[in-house]
């Protein structure tokens, strides 16, 4: 028979990964896979080609679970599965793919099976889930309250709790260890964060609330008993991992728990693309899957990158092959161009910004549209002067990775209401919620969130309690609103507009600019208004909320042609034809808060190297002279001057085209002496480096 032409458009050994296990039983699963291979050399590609040709050869797509880094991943992914799909299935493709359901980010299927497992694992089903704003308020109530803040001055912050507790979990490592290793400084608070997290775990169950760590732990909790991991297991017959290599301990187990054997398992990674290291992920997962099994899993790596021009890939593999640790091999492409990467100096952050929108105007003028270019950066703040620019030279853009529609004041608010409703003892949200009535302080909302939690029936007991002083009408209108909230029996989302209803008086109050906020819960409306109901809306928004965008409202500019903004983090797995780079200096790339262990460096380096794996055809590596740093270890807002990324060391300068900006006119009378000074720094730099 003649093979689908869908595999003939692959190369022989993406070919062998699709096609592992297919046909040598009864079924479509093989035993264990890693697919492990550098930047853009198909291997999200290949993943979906898998699981078209599982499908077309009978698998269940309701038994497939794919997990991937994002939900926008995730639903790529279906696309891309339908597209192939599609060619051999013609029409009833969709069908089979609609049943793709099961494909998502890892913390999301966790909370999807913690719904459906709720009982048998004695949670309740009606759990709230904690981004980590809300984790953050949570652990700084208990700090409050056991007085570390008061009597410890300089008791760490509820941040850097919060990031101690979470390393501690996900790496399963005592926390004595993650001190010593990670937070040296904060290491004579041991004993005292030890009771923090011990209440603040306390707290969670008690509120019935889970946090983002909470998803995994309770997942590997319950696949920990052999009977529910069976059982768990036994729903799919293949289960896909993308993007291994940001996985952490706490998921490898999970993973091996539902398929013990290996049998079905499929997991893609590249070693030198792991920068999720702080929370944790390890990239030992990837390098010790295949012999966690017995037999051991088949390795398939891949050499072509499919992505890049040569002279990209050149400068890319400069850069990697100087890290001292790789499993992966150098890529090769047959995408030949003359026109290296550039390497751009420029005064400061604000010409970074004029350059880029000319530059990105221009390459529209050639045909390029906005959402082909992405401009990424280290860290959401770098973005800001450009944002500004952008803005107003009424450039459309999305920003991904940075402040969320959701981190929104209002909006919050919002979801405090429709949270409360659905769990009461959910403290963060009560007191969030409480403390918008008038004359209700916190401690009056602490106590009637005491009374009422001790009730078995909350909503009730809230209905029961006699008004404070000072809310006057507001009261018996919240609990009118809760009560119907809570009944819900109305079509969704038409309980936001009750909510909403509610609080935009409290809006007015609050808020100056009361008409542009909104309008943002009328977005809030319509955003609701795609998910099948309130659980699911919550879920998700917590889980993996819409991206900024230049727009105000925050709901992406879908038809629209939009600049993509992004941090390197959340750029992973994507790619455009040009790509720019903010901020190539030391100091933000490494950052300057990174400039500790060995280990911290080396995972600099391999975000640079994300970064510059995205480009199709062009890449700029821009470096302003100075640039903007936010306080930090005890220094306040400050310019700094800033010198090239130790990254890219003199010996790859071969590989780029290296200039200034902007371009020095052509009589030196017109020069202006600043820009004879960025030339000639310019120049010094690539003599002396
Ligand atoms: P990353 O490491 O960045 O996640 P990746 O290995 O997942 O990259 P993909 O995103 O799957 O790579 O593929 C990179 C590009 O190469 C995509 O545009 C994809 O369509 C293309 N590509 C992959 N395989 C082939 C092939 N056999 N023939 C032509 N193009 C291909
Ligand atoms: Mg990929």
């Amino acid at each position: 028979m003649q093979a689908a032409a869908y595999l003939e458009k692959l190369n022989e050994r993406q070919r062998l990964a699709v096609e592992h296990g297919v046909g040598q039983g009864p079924d479509t699963t093989g035993g264990p896979l890693l697919i492990i291979a550098g930047a853009g050399s198909g291997k999200t590609n290949t993943l979906a080609h898998r699981v078209a040709h599982l499908i077309v050869n009978g698998a269940d797509p309701r038994r497939i679970l794919l997990m991937t880094f994002s939900r926008r991943a995730a639903s790529e992914m279906a696309r891309r599965v339908e597209r192939i799909c599609r060619q051999v299935l013609g029409a009833n493709s969709a069908v089979m793919t609609d049943a793709l359901t099961w494909a998502g980010t890892f913390h999301g299927i966790g909370a999807r099976l913690l719904r459906i497992y709720a009982e048998q694992i004695g949670l309740n089903v009606d759990f709230t889930i904690h981004d980590r704003e809300d984790s953050a308020d949570l652990m700084n109530l208990i700090r409050h309250e056991l007085g570390f803040s008061k009597t410890e001055s300089r008791f760490p912050t509820k941040g850097t709790c919060l990031a101690i507790y979470s390393r501690t979990v996900n790496s399963e490592t005592p926390l004595t260890e993650v001190l010593k290793t990670w937070y040296p400084w904060v290491a004579t608070w041991e004993e005292q964060l030890r009771e923090l997290f011990a209440c603040y775990v306390e707290a969670k169950q008690a509120q019935n609330v889970l946090d983002y760590d909470d998803l995994l732990l309770y997942w590997a909790q319950m696949v920990s008993d052999p009977e529910l991991a069976a059982d768990i297991g036994g729903r799919f017959d293949h289960v896909m991992v993308d993007e291994y290599q940001d996985t952490n301990r706490l998921q490898s187990s999970v993973l091996m728990a539902l398929k013990p054997g290996g049998r079905g398992l499929t997991v893609v990674g590249d070693d030198a693309q792991s920068i999720y290291s702080f929370r944790a992920a390890t990239i030992r997962n990837i390098l010790d899957f295949p012999k966690t099994f017995e037999p051991p899993a088949d390795i398939i790596t891949l050499d072509r990158n499919y992505r890049s021009t040569t002279t990209i890939l050149a400068a890319a593999n400069g850069v990697i092959e100087l890290a001292r640790e790789r499993f992966t091999k150098n890529l090769w492409t047959d995408r030949q161009s003359e026109e290296r990467p550039k390497l751009l100096t420029v005064k400061d952050e604000s010409d970074q910004a004029n350059y880029i929108v000319e530059q990105v105007l221009a390459n529209r003028e050639v045909g390029m549209t906005l959402k082909q270019q992405a401009v990424l950066f280290r860290t959401s703040s770098h973005s800001g002067p450009l944002e500004v620019e952008l803005t107003r030279r009424n450039i459309p853009f999305v920003k991904f990775g940075g402040l969320k529609f959701l981190d929104s004041a209002h909006v919050k608010d919002m979801l405090a209401i429709l949270r409360f409703a659905q769990n009461p003892r959910d403290r963060v949200s009560g007191f969030r919620l409480l403390t918008m009535l008038p004359g209700i302080g916190p401690q009056t909302a602490g106590k009637i969130l005491d009374t009422i939690a001790a009730d078995p029936e909350p909503l009730m007991a809230l209905a029961e309690i006699p008004p404070p002083a000072k809310s006057g009408e507001s009261w018996p209108a919240l609990v009118q609103l809760l009560e119907g909230l809570r009944k819900a029996n109305g079509p969704w989302p038409a309980e936001i507009a009750q909510a909403r209803e509610w609080y935009e008086p409290h809006l007015d109050r609050i808020h100056e600019d009361a008409d542009t906020r909104k309008a943002d819960l009328l977005q809030l409306e319509q955003i609701a208004s795609g998910y099948a109901n309130r659980e699911r809306f919550l879920t998700e928004l917590t889980l993996d909320p819409p991206d900024a965008t230049s727009d105000q409202a925050g709901v992406p500019l879908l038809d629209e042609d939009y600049l993509i903004l992004s941090t390197i983090h959340s750029a992973k797995g994507q790619e455009w034809r040009a790509v720019f780079m903010l901020n190539v200096v030391d100091g933000c790339i490494p950052s300057d808060l990174a400039v500790g262990t060995t280990q911290e460096i080396e995972e600099e380096r391999r975000l640079l190297y994300v970064g510059m794996t995205r480009a199709k055809d062009s890449l700029t590596l821009i470096t302003p002279q100075r640039f903007f740093t936010s306080g930090q270890h005890g220094q306040g807002d400050r310019h700094v001057y800033a010198s090239r990324t130790r990254f890219i060391p003199v010996t790859l300068l071969q590989y780029f085209e290296t200039a200034a900006w902007p371009v020095v006119a052509a009589t030196p009378s017109e020069r202006s002496t600043q820009q004879i000074r960025v030339d000639v720094a310019a120049r010094m730099r690539t003599m002396w480096r």
